[in-house]
């Protein structure tokens, strides 16, 4: 293979070569669990499941590891509003996350390693920096330990930044720092913070600054130089700017590509919690279904932004629907056994080129079509060795996207996707007969229906477009 691949480090489209040959390790930066996860979040998981299963396709093991950010300013004070212990809040999250993310077939990663078990990797890092002088306990004994920005002359090189133009560190309540710019590699326990979220340092009592969660992590399982670190845009300054400064100072190679997906956008803006224009990810999924949701943010560039619309998803639900009516049409003739282990080349060149030029996602979902239609020309035609062929091509593509309806990450929701007209037939005439009680204000008999409904679980939402019913859980 020969895969081309835009390095954010080097602004500029490079040819792909893993460190060992046949081995591809990633480092994916993952979520902060402080609140429930919205579509924005979703992004880069499916975006990178994506690119695994590309480079596993073409024959590479994948190594994938994908940090929980369990500790943090904003767990802290999230769990605090929430009056629950740290530790609960987080993970109570990191599930919701786990959750959403296989909700989207999104393939566990080969690792998931928690920032909170990973103290002894990070004190020991922050111990090589200070002894190589590039970082430096706080003057004013508070036990906080900083990055010394201005130690280190390529500070700014992954985001092309000078020193001098950066604004200053956005460290909560920042204590005896040299430059504003320096950053927090270690913070020192403050009184007002429950004792649990610190941890014994040659500093004294404290916890880990963000960034150096994910140097240490990523250094302990994947090595001082690894392939790819990949993550949202967002993350390029400071989160990742800082990653690279932290461990190449303390004489390490770190990352060889840099890739950064696209933010989801509404209304043009990043769709964030702090901006209060979330969406959430079960309700598109018990709308559109995973398998949509997850083409609707597969099918875009990584690199370009997606706007989220009810029509954009609908889009999404209709072109899958277009492709699974074909396979199903061709299931019903096609009735001999056929090969899963196809040869790999029969995805076709086309495809082919397009994963390979930066993944242009775009250009294989046109070609994934384009062998739709000409199934059903095919089909049409009676010409069966074409529409083998096609179906075959379809379905190779379908799973270098992570949405064969058949693959074993798909096996709960597909059941439940088939179920769900039957259950909305089946609460639509219960519904329907509890409309017609009150009507007759038989409030009896209105009751009796709500009632059965409760029983089953069933919690029914009256809607502008109807009532909705969901599971109560
Ligand atoms: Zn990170």
């Amino acid at each position: 293979m020969s895969l081309h691949l835009y390095d954010s480090a080097r602004r500029e489209i490079v040819e792909f070569q893993s460190l060992e040959p046949g081995l591809v390790s990633i480092y994916l930066c993952g979520p902060t669990v402080q609140s429930a996860p919205h579509l924005g979040h979703m992004r880069s998981r499916v975006n990178f499941d994506v690119l695994r299963r590309w480079l596993e396709f073409a024959g590479h093991e994948v190594r994938l590891v994908v940090n929980v950010t369990d500790i943090d300013d904003k767990i802290l004070a999230k769990a605090a509003e929430a009056g629950r212990p740290w530790w609960a809040h987080a993970y109570l999250f990191e599930d919701a996350f786990r959750d959403a993310f296989r909700s989207l077939g999104v393939q566990p990663p080969s690792y998931e390693p928690r920032a909170t078990g990973h103290i002894p990797e990070m004190i020991e890092l922050i111990e090589a920096l200070i002894e190589r002088g590039h970082a430096y306990p706080a003057a004013d004994e508070s036990g906080d330990v900083y990055f010394d920005v201005n130690s280190w002359a390529d500070y700014g090189s992954l985001t092309g930044q000078r020193v001098a133009d950066m604004a200053p560190a956005e460290d909560a309540d920042p204590r005896g720092k040299r430059d504003p710019r320096d950053f927090a590699l270690w913070k020192g326990h403050k009184p007002a913070e429950p004792v649990t979220a610190s941890w014994p340092s040659p500093w004294g009592r404290g916890r880990p600054g963000w960034h150096i969660e994910c140097s240490a992590m990523a250094g302990k399982y994947l090595g001082d130089t690894f392939d790819i670190h990949a993550g949202g845009l967002d993350l390029r300054f400071p989160h990742h700017e800082n990653e690279l400064a932290q461990s190449t100072a303390a004489g390490r190679g770190f990352a060889r590509y840099w890739m950064h997906n696209a933010w989801v956008t509404m209304a043009g803006e990043k769709m964030s919690k702090s901006l209060g224009n979330t969406a959430d990810v079960a309700a598109a999924v018990a709308k559109y279904g995973g398998r949509a949701v997850r083409l609707w943010l597969a099918g875009p560039h990584y690199r370009s932004a997606i706007e989220l619309s009810e029509a954009a998803l609908a889009e999404a639900a209709a072109q899958l629907a277009r492709i699974d009516s074909f396979l199903e049409r061709a299931g019903a003739v096609l009735t001999d056994e056929w090969v899963a282990y196809a040869p790999l080349t029969a995805i076709g060149g086309e495809f082919t080129a397009a994963m390979d030029d930066d993944l242009a996602t775009p250009t294989a979902l046109a070609a994934l079509f384009r062998t739709v239609k000409e199934g059903n020309v095919a089909l049409d035609a009676g010409d069966l060795e074409s529409a083998r062929a096609a179906r075959l091509k379809a379905w190779l593509m379908l799973r270098v996207f992570g949405l064969d309806a058949n693959a074993p990450e798909w096996a709960d929701a597909s059941a439940s996707d088939d179920l769900k007209p039957v259950v909305d037939g089946l609460v639509g005439a219960l519904l329907e007969q509890r409309a017609q009680a009150r009507a007759r204000k038989d409030w009896a008999a209105a009751d009796a229906v709500r009632d059965t409904l409760k029983k089953l679980g069933l919690k029914v939402e009256d809607t502008p477009s109807g009532p909705r019913w969901s599971l109560e859980n």
